[in-house]
This record gives C-alpha cells, sequence and structure tokens, in this order.
C-alpha cells in the first residue's frame, strides 16, 4: 500500500507556551479524528510529527491513522529552523519509502511547518540542502502564526508561505479545518488520478489565512512578547512568565517606550532543558517596561521575580531567605527596601 506521508513541523518555543501549545495540541488530535473519519484518508495518510525548539526530535514517527495517539508537546528555548530541517531530512529519507525500479514507493510527502518567531541558529547550510535535494519532491506550506516570523527563510523554503495573523480560537479553529481539507483533498486526488499535486492554495482565505507575496513588510517587526524563564526554589522545577506587547492606541500613541503586561505564569517539568539550545547569549529587558507579578506557577510562592546575583530568576516567599535554585548560593532579600527596576535576561523566544 502506497502511503501519502504528511509531516507536521511545529515550532515549541518559549513563546508558544500556554494558549497556543494547547491550541496545537487540540489542533493535531482534531486533524487526525477528523482524517479518520474520512475513507480515503483512512486508507492512505500516515502522520509524522516533529517538534523544534533550540533542539529538534521526531516526537511521533510516521504512523497510520489508526495507530497515531496525539503526544504532549514539549516547551524549550530557542527557535532552531536548522536543526529542525535537518530532523525533517532524516526523516524523509528513512521513513519514506522511495520508488525503485522494482517497486512503487509512498507518495510524495507533504510537509506543514508552522512558526511564530525567527530562528535563532544558522539555518542557511539547512535551507541550501533543502533547496538542492528536497524542494522538488516534496511538497512544503509554512504557515507562521503572527508576523514575527523570518518570511525570507521561510520563502526559500517554499513559495507556499502563510500567515495567521489573528490567534483567537474561531480562526485557529478554521486554520485546523483547512489543513484537514487540504489534506483530505490530496489522499481523494491520489485515489482518483493516481497522482498528488500538492495543497491547493484556493482555499486559504476560508482558513483564515494570507498568502505572503511581499516579505519587505513583515521584515521588521518586533518580539511581542517578553519570555523569562524562572526556576523555582522549592521543586528545582523552571516555570515561563510571558509578557505581552500593550498595544497603544490613541492617547498613548506619544508614549514611545514599549510595554508589556503580564499573560500568564506557566510551571514546566526539566524537560525544557533538554529542548533548549545551550548557546545563547540574552538580550536583557528593563523590568520598568512590564507589568504585572505573577506567584510562582510550580509551588504558589508569592514572588516568582526574584533575582540572584549569578543572573537568573527565582521564586520565594515574603520571609527573606532562599536558596538560589540555579547556583545553590544562600539569599536573603530585603523586603522592606526600595523594589526599583533592574534588568533581566530575556528568554530564546
Ligand atoms: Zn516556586
Ligand atoms: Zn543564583
Amino acid at each position: 500500500m502506497r502511503r501519502l506521508p504528511i509531516f507536521f513541523v511545529l515550532d515549541v518555543s518559549e513563546s508558544m507556551v500556554g494558549e497556543p501549545l494547547s491550541q496545537m495540541e487540540e489542533g493535531i488530535e482534531k486533524i487526525v479524528s477528523t482524517l479518520r473519519q474520512d475513507p480515503h484518508s483512512l486508507e492512505t495518510v500516515s502522520i509524522g510529527l516533529i517538534a523544534f525548539a533550540g533542539k529538534a526530535k521526531a516526537i511521533t514517527p510516521l504512523i497510520d491513522l489508526v495507530s497515531f495517539y496525539p503526544p504532549k508537546m514539549p516547551i524549550g528555548g530557542g527557535t532552531s529552523l536548522g536543526i529542525a530541517l535537518d530532523v525533517l531530512m532524516k526523516e524523509i529519507d528513512t521513513q519514506v519509502v522511495k520508488t525503485t525500479l522494482e517497486a512503487r514507493g509512498d507518495w510524495q510527502p507533504l510537509v506543514f511547518l508552522i512558526t511564530d518567531g525567527k530562528p535563532t541558529d544558522q539555518p542557511q547550510a539547512s535551507v541550501a540542502r533543502w533547496q538542492k535535494e528536497y524542494a522538488d519532491q516534496v511538497s512544503m506550506v509554512a504557515i507562521t502564526l503572527g508576523k514575527n516570523a523570518d518570511m525570507q527563510v521561510l520563502k526559500q523554503l517554499t513559495d507556499d508561505v502563510l500567515t495567521l495573523e489573528s490567534s483567537t480560537e474561531e480562526d485557529f479553529r478554521k486554520f485546523i479545518e483547512w489543513v484537514s481539507a487540504s489534506v483530505k483533498a490530496q489522499s481523494q486526488q491520489i485515489e482518483v488520478e493516481g497522482q498528488s499535486s500538492g495543497v491547493s492554495l484556493a482555499k486559504v482565505s476560508e482558513g483564515g489565512l494570507t498568502l505572503v507575496k511581499n516579505t519587505e513588510q513583515y521584515s521588521n517587526s518586533d518580539p511581542d512578547y517578553v519570555i523569562l524563564t524562572g526556576k523555582c526554589s522549592k521543586t528545582k522545577k523552571p516555570y515561563l512568565m510571558k509578557y505581552a506587547k500593550i498595544q497603544t492606541a490613541g492617547m498613548d500613541q506619544f508614549i514611545k517606550q514599549e510595554r508589556f503586561g503580564l499573560e500568564g505564569a506557566y510551571a514546566l517539568d526539566n524537560t525544557y532543558f533538554e529542548w533548549s539550545s545551550e548557546q545563547f547569549t540574552p538580550e536583557s529587558v528593563n523590568t520598568s517596561v512590564l507589568d504585572g507579578a505573577p506567584p510562582c506557577p510550580s509551588c504558589g510562592n508569592t514572588i516568582a521575580f526574584a533575582i540572584c546575583e549569578c543572573g537568573h530568576i527565582l521564586c520565594m516567599d515574603g520571609s527573606g531567605f532562599v536558596e538560589c535554585p540555579w547556583c545553590d548560593k544562600p539569599l536573603q532579600f530585603d523586603m522592606n527596601g526600595k523594589g526599583g527596576d533592574f534588568n533581566v535576561n530575556r528568554g530564546q523566544g
């Protein structure tokens, strides 16, 4: 049986923490359950999932729809697009059956690459290898969540770069329906016409998507989020604090400085470090542009935003004594002192 291999290459960098990641997890489940109800897809479609942050891994090898079990997505620091492409190319080489003189292999694979940020690695060598050896034989659609992705580098991978600008639940649902419909259409075409021609972009607008034609207009967008990584002093586990850019309008247009409001704090487990890049020089952000300070999402300590001399963020209760979970130094915080603003290191995005 010739399979139709579908690869999802999913960005699980820090900025995806919270709502976007759970939407993505639910989205994959929805795609699989929709395709299972379609006899054509059930017969041909196999799905593989690759997640990437600072590191990239195949979290589900190419598997048929019936056996597919939706995995829990990790979170990590960094957006290593080059490493993600390397993993994708390896998966295509090892999992997709090639057509030989003796036997017909799998159908042309389809790749949905979904990302929300700019690469933090140097992807050029991998991009060049993709162009030279894979681009003609694999059809790829790159989808950006928001405008902060590097459209130029994605355009080098495929002409089909789409952007989902809205992040409402409704629009994400439409987008997921569009992906399911595209895969269904492919498996039908295979059955009826005996060929696969890649995803049709005719109905992208129904999925709430915009085809990116001119990459220039996106080139200067700054990140919408400030993400800070802390470690809980009780559980020793990492957590993220996510601050979203506050849209200033009307009278505020005269205030030049950007501000970021707390969107949430999220407890993670130690797999976070396995998915993060090791080499990373953080940019710093001044706390004066951040609004809101959460309690520790890991242990409930009242202050998640204490900072050690080692430069790292940790949680503490009001008592003032704590051991830094990053460097093990005992710390005493003066709770009566004036809490002035200071610089903290941003995450990798
Ligand atoms: Zn804590
Ligand atoms: Zn420390």
